[in-house]
């Protein structure tokens, strides 16, 4: 029998970054738009966030900075110059994470050793990271390095993780406007909250008023979500929670902020019995953090973001875990990097499709102008071209490397990790126990 083939190594790795303010594209970071554009809350309704409670910062998301990092995208290349791209919203800060720190353990690795390059990663950043923007490094970092994988067995990735679970994914739509979602096919509609419990009595009312009006211009069978942006307070949720259920809220979602896992649990019980689920984990990372909501049982729907909370390595162990609960995971956002996965696994049984039209009439892609051909849902499925890795190519327009490394400096790395694979580095002849 012919011996397997031979897979290249990984050469170099590059982080490039990209911001609206420069490009007028969103790219990766999906609130780093205009000032008019419907999911910075200012036209035509507010979105309640954390920021809600400080009145200078109630309006324009931007006006707190909810996009001051913008878009990081990684780019690994293999020895035979085959590339794959991994995307983030950790801007310049991830570059620098990614060419300083995480590049020593991809630059001479086999790309196919994703889960110790992904525990190397971890490992190596616990002293700073564990959540946020280490973590939407390693992500990127990760899915670059699945891309890679893809293309270099010619494979689409959703294929490498398994295969598909089912012929077509459906998609649901966030959104200003639930009546053009329903209109264009998806298979539900999410909106957001206008107002946090700052805005007193009033705004409850009018948070009951807004989903109201919704729901009216979608007629009573199309499921309608209430995204709530951690804006909220427990009593607050339970509150709205009840008012809505009459005006058929299917769920509401990530209403605490995302460390009060108590309260999620709270929430969970106070509602169970409703026809109201409890959603969260869009801000959640690692299996550690979705490890405590899942044994928890603190929601009914997890919402990992695939490009912030540690890429397919980790989501795939997360969505395991979920299942051993039966409990769905629809990603937040994330577009292909989720896609892949979501036809990979059965509990994954609805996309989302955040729409970043400016003003939610026509689906656009979730990336703006990053990739030339990220495929669109049509008639509320999301079919994935015959291509291999995620399938999408990257345009290079506006792009630049902050934090650049010189050729040979990779060469050198490429040197140290490529022999200490090898077994050549350190007594790897002795068996140990290992525990
Ligand atoms: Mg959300």
């Amino acid at each position: 029998m012919a011996p397997t083939r031979a897979i290249p190594r990984i050469k170099q790795v590059r982080a490039y970054s990209t911001h609206a303010s420069k490009d007028n594209e969103q790219g990766a970071d999906c609130h780093d738009v205009q000032l008019e554009h419907w999911i910075n809350g200012v036209s035509p309704e507010p979105i309640a966030n954390p920021m809600s409670v400080h009145p200078k910062y109630a309006g324009a998301r931007t006006s707190w900075g909810i996009n001051a990092l913008g878009t990081c995208v990684v780019e690994v290349e293999a020895d035979d110059g085959t590339t794959g791209v991994g995307v983030t919203t950790a801007g310049e800060p991830g570059c620098y994470l990614v060419e300083k720190h995480l590049s020593r353990f991809v630059e001479g690795a086999d790309p196919r050793d994703v889960e110790r390059i992904w525990d190397q990663m971890w490992r190596a950043t616990t002293n700073y990271g564990r959540k946020g923007l280490p973590l939407q490094a390693i992500s990127a970092v990760d899915l670059a390095i699945w891309d890679l994988l893809g293309k270099l067995r010619n494979e689409p990735v959703y294929a490498l993780l398994g295969g598909k679970t089912k012929d077509r994914l459906p998609v649901y739509c966030t959104t200003a406007k639930a009546d053009v979602a329903k209109r264009h096919g998806f298979a539900g509609a999410k909106v957001p909250c206008p107002h946090g419990p700052a805005a007193g009595d009033e705004g409850f009312r009018a948070n009951v008023a807004y989903f109201k009006a919704q729901r009216e211009k979608v007629g009573p069978d199309f499921p309608l979500m209430l995204d709530c942006y951690m804006a909220l307070t427990l009593p607050y949720t339970i509150r709205l929670a009840k008012a809505l259920e009459p005006h058929g809220l299917k769920w509401i979602e990530e209403c605490l902020p995302p460390d009060d896992y108590d309260g999620y649990k709270e929430l969970r019980q106070a509602l169970l019995g409703s026809s109201v689920l409890v959603t969260t984990g869009e801000h959640e990372y690692s299996r550690y953090g979705f490890r405590r909501l899942i044994a928890d049982r603190a929601a009914d729907v997890l919402q990992p973001d695939i490009t912030w909370m540690g890429g397919i390595t980790e989501a795939r162990r997360v969505v395991a875990m979920a299942a051993a609960y039966d409990i769905p995971v629809i990603p937040h956002g994330s577009s292909v990097y989720s896609y892949h996965l979501q036809y990979a696994f059965h509990n994954c049984p609805v996309a989302e499709l955040i729409n970043l039209h400016p003003t939610s009439d026509e689906v656009v892609p979730y990336f703006g102008g990053l990739f030339s051909d990220e495929p669109l849902p049509k008639d509320g499925f999301i079919d994935l071209p015959d291509r291999p890795g995620f399938g999408v190519t990257l345009v290079r327009d506006g792009l630049h490397r902050p934090w650049a490394r010189t050729a040979e400096e990779s060469a050198a790395q490429y040197a140290v990790t490529s022999q200490a694979d090898s077994g050549l580095v350190g007594d790897e002849t002795r068996p140990r126990m290992g525990i």
